[in-house]
């Protein structure tokens, strides 16, 4: 088949633009992705002893407020009611997150109102007025004690930095709740697909105008594919001009998966560790993702994580966005600008961390915003990576 378009990466961003291209702009594509199968990094799959669905990038939740992108999942996937909570062991004790009421009264051992916990908090974080560093800024937001015990070691184990060497921005996400509502997300749609991420993946992939070649790197193939058709690319910028401005900085996670012989590990999803001498971060049991599937009483599948700086060769995770990444960054995005025929899109392409929800809604708007001008209008196809 001749094709249309060539979209590099079976993400979530390059299966939306693909998807969209083909069935809406009637386009062929061909989709290709190095790994030897579709998804990205939102991959599934069940664990073969249990059958117990596993993610095997690291725990995947869907999330979102954006009723567009809302309307786009349910295409392919309904969704299950699962709402996400975490909790952190700490010195042999069990708290709640995100640091809500629960999470203080529990830590500083009696019952407070939320105007008491406020109070309390304000008093312990004025000890920092213009915070410049992750730590100072989480001092000023939660106060010291609650930072030490919930923050500080995380951080640590997370980005191997200490947390006054690392910038206020990370942390300024941290949510802190003066009521007992203990919701990882705020948003108004959550849940996970009812069969899984794959065949949500898959039925996105499911069109005729669309061929999906796996286990291809488009370096190895970009002159038998390309020629003069538009490229969607969705992988690392910096390998795609060759490194030629240094590398970007990523941060990897390594995954160490378990069978355990009993039906219930820890009761719960995710359990943070927040020691620093506990070298994982977090244990995930993926169980406990689907309550509703018959899965085995007897057997159940954990996973801890581990955080490191990555090394060329290993998978990019995380952008770490140091000054120096920055700039080099920037470096990149003016290569990308005058890349002819080459949109650069994804979390890898643009080098910022997007939740599923924020890659497709970003797929969506290429779609509209560069490939539809080019494909129905006849515009000049405008290069320069994703819209911001
Ligand atoms: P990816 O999924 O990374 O896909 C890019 C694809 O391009 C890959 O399959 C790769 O193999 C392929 N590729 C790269 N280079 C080449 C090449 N040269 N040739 C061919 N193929 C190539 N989001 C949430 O909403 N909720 C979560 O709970 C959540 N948890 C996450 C946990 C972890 C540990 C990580 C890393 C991410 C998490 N995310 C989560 C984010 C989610 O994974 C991304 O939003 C999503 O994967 C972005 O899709 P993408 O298509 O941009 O990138
Ligand atoms: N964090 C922490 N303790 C926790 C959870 C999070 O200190 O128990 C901090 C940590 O610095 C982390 C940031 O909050 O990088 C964001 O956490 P989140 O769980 O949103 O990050 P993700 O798992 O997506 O990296």
């Amino acid at each position: 088949m001749n094709f249309d378009l060539v979209v590099v990466g079976a993400g979530f961003f390059g299966l939306t633009v693909a998807e969209r291209c083909a069935a809406e702009l009637g386009l062929r594509v061909l989709v290709l992705d190095r790994r030897d199968h579709i998804g990205g990094n939102a991959y599934s799959e069940p664990e073969p002893e249990t059958g117990i669905e596993v993610h095997r990038y690291g725990a995947h939740l869907f999330h979102t407020s954006n009723e567009r992108v809302w309307e786009y999942a349910n295409r392919f996937t309904s969704f299950t009611g699962y709402q996400h909570r975490v909790f952190s062991t700490f010195k042999g004790r069990v708290y709640s997150l995100p640091i809500n009421l629960g999470t203080i009264c529990e830590y500083f051992g009696r019952a407070m109102s939320p105007d008491e916990a406020r109070a309390l908090i304000a008093e312990q974080a004025a000890e920092v007025s213009d915070p410049g560093n992750l730590e100072e800024k989480a001092i000023s937001l939660i106060g010291r004690p609650l930072y030490e015990a919930f923050i500080r070691g995380y951080t640590a184990k997370q980005w191997q930095t200490e947390p006054k060497d690392l910038p206020a921005e990370i942390i300024t996400r941290l949510p802190v709740r003066y009521t007992f509502d203990n919701r990882y997300f705020n948003d108004t749609h959550e849940g996970l697909p009812v069969d899984g991420y794959t065949a949500w993946l898959e039925r996105m992939a499911d069109h005729s105008g669309i061929e999906v070649r796996l286990g291809t790197d488009f370096f190895d193939v970009r002159d038998d594919v390309a020629g003069n058709v538009p490229v969607v690319y969705t992988g690392a910028l910096d390998r795609y001009f060759d490194y030629a401005e240094g590398e970007l900085g990523w941060r990897t996670l390594d995954f160490e998966m378990e069978v355990k012989r009993t039906g219930d590990f820890q009761g719960t999803p995710v359990m943070n560790y927040a020691d620093i001498d506990v070298p994982y971060t977090r244990i995930h049991e993926f169980r406990h993702f689907h309550p509703e599937r018959a899965y085995p009483s007897d057997k159940t599948v954990i996973m801890r994580e581990y955080s490191r700086f990555a090394a060329r060769g290993d998978e990019p995770y995380y952008p770490i966005n140091t000054a120096q990444d920055r700039s080099r960054l920037l470096a990149y995005r003016e290569m990308a600008r005058r890349e002819d025929g080459v949109l650069f899109g994804g979390r890898l392409g643009t080098y910022k961390y997007l939740d599923m929800h924020m890659a497709i809604a970003s797929a969506l708007s290429m779609v509209d915003n560069r490939l539809r001008p080019h494909f129905v209008e006849g515009e000049r196809l405008i290069s320069g990576g994703v819209d911001e």
